[in-house]
């Protein structure tokens, strides 16, 4: 489903304004590796997970609807909701916590024009409120610990699902390189400011993956949207 980008990302021209400011920058966006530059030189990912349960809860969107408890809205999803204080990313010096990791089926970003079955986003929060998101792809394979969050999903209107401890940093390619980009918000209000770190792929289960398909079986990602100039930078773990 397409979703169109806010008014006043759309509004061009004639105000006084830099052609730049009215440039949308929005997310997800299909990784092509022309875009793509590697450097080395910005500062790594420092990545601080620890162990612990979380909850699974049912995000809904459609709360005004009488269907709503039985109709899959786009943007809803299955968030894992992480006690503060349990894990954290550290980049340039600004710490980062995580608050919540969710999922979309079939991925938001793509690859070359290619999506995979499930995409992971773990959203982190400054104290200034600034949002960095780890995007991690999941393909079939073997067993991991999405499957053990995602073993029994959370209904709409329901009551959230207990998931017992974990260990966060296993969601996690063992390899931390990152393609970063500046983006936003995949569903409403789709705020901008968004840094976007993309990890390597990971497993799940095609048991775990249908179940959440069948779920969303319509699917709950939102279509790529236009680069207009920006560069995808690849920073190798260091
Ligand atoms: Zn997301």
């Amino acid at each position: 489903m397409l979703l169109t980008v806010p008014v006043a990302l759309a509004a061009v021209g004639g105000t006084g304004t830099t052609a730049q400011s009215q440039v949308p920058r929005q997310s997800p966006v299909d990784v092509v590796r022309s875009a793509v530059d590697v450097d080395r030189t910005q500062p790594p990912l420092r990545v601080s997970y620890g162990r612990t349960a979380v909850e699974l809860a049912y995000v809904r969107k459609d709360q005004d609807s009488p269907n709503g408890c039985r109709t899959r809205h786009h943007e809803e999803t299955e968030e894992a909701r992480v006690p503060a204080g349990t894990a954290h990313v550290t980049v340039a010096g600004v710490r980062y916590e995580l608050e919540q990791f969710h999922f979309h089926t079939p991925s938001e970003h793509r690859f070359g024009g290619h999506s995979l079955p499930l995409e992971m986003h773990l959203v982190h929060r400054s104290a200034e409120g600034r949002l960095l998101v780890v995007g991690v792809p999941l393909r079939p394979g073997p067993r991991s610990t999405v499957d053990t969050v995602l073993a029994r999903l959370s209904p709409e209107c329901g009551d959230p699902v207990a998931v017992p401890s974990i260990d966060l940093a296993s969601l996690l390619p063992a390899n931390h390189s990152t393609i970063r980009y500046q983006g936003s918000l995949t569903t409403a209000p789709f705020t901008e400011g968004v840094q976007w770190f993309l990890m390597a792929d990971r497993t799940v289960t095609r048991a775990t993956i249908a179940r959440f398909q069948t779920l969303f079986d319509h699917g709950n990602s939102r279509a790529t949207q236009p680069l207009n100039g920006r560069l995808l930078t690849e920073v190798p773990q260091h």
